[in-house]
């Protein structure tokens, strides 16, 4: 596990299956239909106990690429789920870094809105969604670094679910901790 601190905020990239997480917020890697898929966002389905919230994520309807839109936890241990939508990757030239970034700048715009204090992020679009990960953990790092910046926040994780991801990540936060 590695920590960094920017004023109050403790930024930190942990190892760990993100359903376990007790924390304000969790956030899934969901697509646009919020209909449950694949990967994390199947797990965050299974645990959060499926019918109720498949039953939320349709009443909200969907959620463009580049967004985020927020729920309850129902049976998870976290309050809030908030379900961001990052891009598939494709070539680098169609926006996929703007986008990746922009689900970040909203899910944490939702908590901050919401109350907030304590936020975990899966590594999004990095699995099925195939965008680089060594450029994905920038573009994650830097926008955990602005969210501090606002004071709203006590926690931020970034949750890998391998240690080698977590070595990609905590590279990232390492390098622009420096900077
Ligand atoms: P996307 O479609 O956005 O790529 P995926 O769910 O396929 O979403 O993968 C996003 C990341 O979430 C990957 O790094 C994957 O290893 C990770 N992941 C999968 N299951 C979990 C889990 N239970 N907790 C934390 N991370 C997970």
């Amino acid at each position: 596990m590695t920590t960094i601190r920017r004023g109050e905020t403790a930024i930190e990239v942990i190892t760990a299956d993100i359903i376990t997480l007790e924390i304000d917020a969790i956030v899934n890697a969901a697509n646009q239909s919020l209909k449950g898929g694949g990967g994390v966002d199947g797990a965050i389905h299974r645990a959060a106990g499926k019918a109720k919230l498949q039953e939320a994520c349709r009443a909200i309807g969907g959620c463009p690429t580049g967004e985020a839109r927020i729920t309850d936890g129902f049976d998870l241990a976290a309050r809030h789920i908030i379900h961001a939508v990052g891009p598939r990757w494709k070539d680098g030239t169609k926006g996929e870094d703007d986008l990746l970034a922009s689900a970040y700048r909203h899910s944490f715009a939702l908590a901050g809105d919401h109350g907030i204090r304590s936020i975990a992020f899966p590594a999004i679009s990095t699995g099925i969604y195939g965008f680089p990960k060594d450029r994905a953990a920038n573009i994650a790092v830097s926008e955990c670094l602005a969210a501090a910046e606002t004071g709203k926040f006590d926690r931020i994780m970034l949750c890998c679910f391998s240690s080698a991801d977590a070595a990609t990540y905590e590279g990232a936060l390492t390098r622009e901790a420096q900077t």
